[in-house]
Formats: C-alpha cells, sequence, structure tokens
C-alpha cells in the first residue's frame, strides 16, 4: 500500500516552507524573506500518530524564469497530480489576496480533498480573524503559526482525517517496476520498447489521478502483470514545469515511492554521475528492488575487458548496491530487453521472499560456529533467535542478550550469510536486533 502523499500549496511567504520543516521536524530548507530561495529539500517521509505520509512543499520546484501568475498556477497543479490531500496556506495577517483566489480557482478543479491553513496566526486574537478565509470556499480554516508551531496538531489531525481509505485505493497485484535516471539515458526509449510488441497494454490511466500516466499491461511471454511507474521525461505531457529539476527529482523520488523493483538507468557513453548515486541510494533506503541497467551499450568500441571494467567501476561507485543484477542493454538495437521484465519478476520474488524460522536458526547456529560472535567492551554477544517479521523488504529481527553489541559488522556477516544461503539477489535485507533478557 503506498503511502498517502500530501502537498503544501499556496503563493510565496504564507509560510510554506517553514510548515514543511516544522511537520518533518528538521531544518533542512533555508526560510528566508526572499521569495525564489532555493530550498534544500521539498520531498520528505513524516508521519503523525504512527501514521506515514510523503509531503511535498511545492513552493520549492523553483520556476523562476516564469512570471509568478503561472509558478503559483503550476504549483497548484503539480499539487492537484501529485497529492492524496492538499493543504491550502493563506497568511492570515494579510487576509485573502487576488493570488491566493488564482490558486483556490486552481484547486477547485480538482476532487482531492483541500485543508485550508490560515497561518501566521501568531496570537489569539489574530485567530479571531480567520472567518474572512470561508469566502476561499474550502471550508473550516484551522488558524497555524508556523513560527511557533501552534496549531501545527489540529492541522496534522485534519490531514491524516482526509487521508483515503484502503478501499478508495485502488489496489492491484500488478508488479510495479520504474525506469530511474538522468535525463536522456534512455528511459523513455526503454519503456517503449519494453511495451513494443507482443505486450498488451490492458489500461493506459488518463486524466487527473495521481497514477495518471503510469501504464499496466500484460506480458504474454512471462504471464505477469506489471505496471511501470511513469517518471518525468517517459511520457512527455508537455507541461512547462516537467522540465525543472526539483520537479524530476521529486517524480524520481516518488515513482520509486510506488515501485516494489526499481532500474537505475546508467548512460554507457557517460559513465556513473552523482545524480545516479543519489536516487539508488534512495531506492535502496526505502528497501526496494534495485537493478543496474546500463543502457546505450551499443555506442561503446568494445574489447573483451568492456564489461567487466565497468561492472567493476559500478561495484566501487554503489557498494551499498553489491546485491543488484546488472544488465547492459540497447534501447535502439533492442539488446537484452527482455532480459528486463525477467529480472524485474525475479527481485520481485526475492524480495517478498520468505524463510521458515527453523531454516534460519539452522542457519544461525551454522554462521555463529564459522565465526563466533564477537566480544565488545568485555561482553559478548549472544545471538538467541531469529525470525523473518516482514517481506518486501525481506526483514529479520534477531533477538541478543544486549541489541548495542550487534556491531554493523556482524550484521553484515549475518546478512551475507543469508544471502549465500537463500536467492535474495535484487533486494535488500533489513536485521532489526531486539534485546531480549
Ligand atoms: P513560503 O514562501 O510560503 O515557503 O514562506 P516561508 O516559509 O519562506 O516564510 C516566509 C516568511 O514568513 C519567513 O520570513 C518566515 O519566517 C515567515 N513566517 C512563516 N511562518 C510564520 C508564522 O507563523 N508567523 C509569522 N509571523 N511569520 C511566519
Ligand atoms: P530519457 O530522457 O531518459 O527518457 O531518454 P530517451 O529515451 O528520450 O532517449 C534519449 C536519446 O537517446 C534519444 O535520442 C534516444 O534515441 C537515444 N537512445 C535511447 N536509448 C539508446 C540506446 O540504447 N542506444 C543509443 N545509441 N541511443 C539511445
Amino acid at each position: 500500500m503506498p503511502v498517502p502523499v500530501v502537498a503544501l500549496v499556496g503563493r510565496p511567504n504564507v509560510g510554506k516552507s517553514t510548515i514543511f520543516n516544522r511537520i518533518i521536524n528538521e531544518r533542512l530548507s533555508i526560510v528566508e524573506d526572499t521569495p525564489g530561495v532555493t530550498r534544500d529539500r521539498i520531498y520528505s517521509s513524516a508521519s503523525w500518530l504512527g501514521r506515514e505520509f510523503r509531503l511535498i512543499d511545492t513552493g520549492g520546484i523553483d520556476m523562476s524564469d516564469e512570471p509568478m501568475t503561472v509558478q503559483i498556477k503550476n504549483q497548484a497543479e503539480i499539487a492537484i497530480d501529485e497529492a492524496d490531500v492538499i493543504v491550502f496556506i493563506v497568511n492570515g495577517q494579510t487576509g485573502v489576496t487576488k493570488q491566493d483566489e488564482d490558486v483556490a480557482k486552481i484547486l477547485y478543479k480538482t476532487n482531492k480533498p483541500v485543508v485550508l491553513a490560515i497561518n501566521k496566526a501568531d496570537n489569539p486574537e489574530q485567530r479571531q480573524d480567520i472567518y474572512d478565509f470561508y469566502s476561499l470556499g474550502f471550508g473550516e480554516p484551522n488558524p497555524i503559526s508556523g513560527s511557533q508551531g501552534t496549531g501545527i496538531g489540529d492541522l496534522l489531525d485534519e490531514i491524516v482525517k482526509s487521508f483515503p481509505t484502503d478501499n478508495e485505493r485502488e489496489e492491484d497485484d500488478t508488479i510495479k517496476f520504474s525506469f530511474i535516471g538522468r535525463p536522456n539515458v534512455g528511459k523513455s526509449s526503454l519503456v517503449n520498447a519494453i511495451l513494443g510488441d507482443d505486450r498488451v497494454i490492458v489500461s493506459d490511466m488518463q486524466g487527473t489521478t495521481r497514477d495518471a500516466i503510469d501504464t499496466k499491461y500484460h506480458d504474454d511471454l512471462l504471464d505477469e502483470d506489471f505496471t511501470i511507474i511513469d517518471t518525468a521525461g517517459i511520457r512527455k505531457r508537455g507541461k512547462v514545469y516537467e522540465n525543472t529539476e526539483k520537479y524530476s527529482v521529486l517524480r524520481a523520488l516518488s515513482a520509486i515511492d510506488k515501485s516494489d523493483v526499481v532500474c537505475v538507468v546508467l548512460n554507457a557513453e557517460e559513465g556513473i554521475r552523482e545524480q545516479d548515486k543519489k536516487v539508488a541510494g534512495y531506492a535502496h533506503n526505502a528497501g526496494k528492488g534495485v537493478i543496474i541497467l546500463v543502457n546505450k551499450w551499443d555506442t561503446l568500441k568494445k574489447d573483451t575487458h568492456t564489461m567487466k571494467d565497468f561492472e567493476d567501476e559500478i561495484r566501487r561507485e554503489f557498494q551499498y548496491l553489491s546485491y543488484s543484477p546488472i544488465i547492459f542493454t540497447s534501447a535502439v538495437k533492442n539488446q537484452r530487453l527482455d532480459k528486463i521484465p525477467e529480472l524485474v519478476v525475479r527481485v520481485n520474488e526475492n524480495r517478498e521472499r520468505r524463510i521458515p524460522s527453523a531454516i534460519l536458526n539452522d542457519l544461525l547456529l551454522r554462521a555463529t560456529s564459522i565465526a563466533p560472535a564477537p566480544v565488545v567492551k568485555g561482553k559478548r554477544l549472544r545471538i538467541y533467535y531469529m525470525t523473518q517479521v516482514a517481506v518486501g523488504p525481506p526483514t529479520f529481527v534477531v533477538f541478543v542478550n544486549d541489541s548495542e553489541l550487534l556491531h554493523f559488522s556482524y550484521e553484515r556477516f549475518l546478512i551475507n550469510q543469508l544471502r549465500e544461503t537463500f536467492d535474495f539477489e535484487g533486494t535488500p535485507i533489513k536485521i532489526l536486533p531486539r534485546t531480549r533478557k
């Protein structure tokens, strides 16, 4: 079940960035009086009362070469496209402005829930002045102060209440995968080639829903249903904001969140770049299956070492992805494209793999006899029992005498033992130590 997405919208300077930081509880974005200042982060996970969600600060999607009216319009449209719940923020100290009305007009077009927040209501008298804002037509205004933190809890209650219920969310059991990578690496060519011949597109969903451009199809050869999760730049919709860097990163992260398996696409001609490592790291941390795809393989002059050298470099640069299969493809020369859906299926199976506790504990016995648990500060780590508590990714709880004693290196040793014994290719594995007296 994908976590709900919440977007903050509103004209510049109403306090979106301040509220974003409040909600994610970190001070990462730069809050400044100058509108248009670039913000570090516009997308983050957050939670309230145990409910997880993703938060987008649409104000951080910089389109400063566009006129202000266009920027405000685009940001509101991004919120409509991307979010399950929209938080419309206005400034309680200025009353309703023309720009607020412009945002409202765009938000009228959506049938997604809109929660109205009146910011800068720093003191009680100001909280009386919120009635003006009923005129915007979004029901009860919620007075808050982003800078002081008042009213944020009530606002979050309101937001959480508006989350879609499980029934409203379309759930399906297709395998969801995505191609993530910098512009021009060949993502759309890969999608088009895969959707090409004998694969029937079940539905090419259009409209205003969040999944508007994801493509569901049936693969006859494998007899599997897939959904290709779209990222900006795959299906070019001709919207102005699609070319902005922040928006494409935002789309990439949100596509990763919705995927079971992520194909990180590198460009053979250009090698590995910093941005490739960032998105791959995000996919790994999010517990997604990861396949590394080196596309445009046809463009290289090759000798017997080329592939091996490239592979070595990938292993050096993406050390945390030592479990990921690597394939060398050409979207235009149709090289190894059939391997992609096959690998996606395999990695997805591995990510869903369950190992019975009895077998795990045999492995544990064997592992601890090969490499006895270490002594840390005079105290020996004792491992009592291991059990798998989740799939997607496979997650193991290890009961020990003191979880402080389970160091990273021994944890990695256990993970390697798991990988040697079972097929977990392509999937991250999580180990959760628990102290048991
Ligand atoms: P954004 O452009 O909508 O993201 O607005 P910012 O978060 O950058 O805030 C714009 C200005 O309003 C900054 O100077 C903030 O310090 C200030 N501000 C934000 N929230 C509040 C608030 O609750 N009360 C007051 N008085 N100022 C605030
Ligand atoms: P995207 O921005 O990642 O979606 O990249 P595109 O699929 O639009 O491809 C960018 C350019 O690279 C286009 O001109 C493609 O024809 C070309 N291209 C894509 N894949 C390959 C490939 O495997 N080999 C070669 N030589 N060109 C490719």
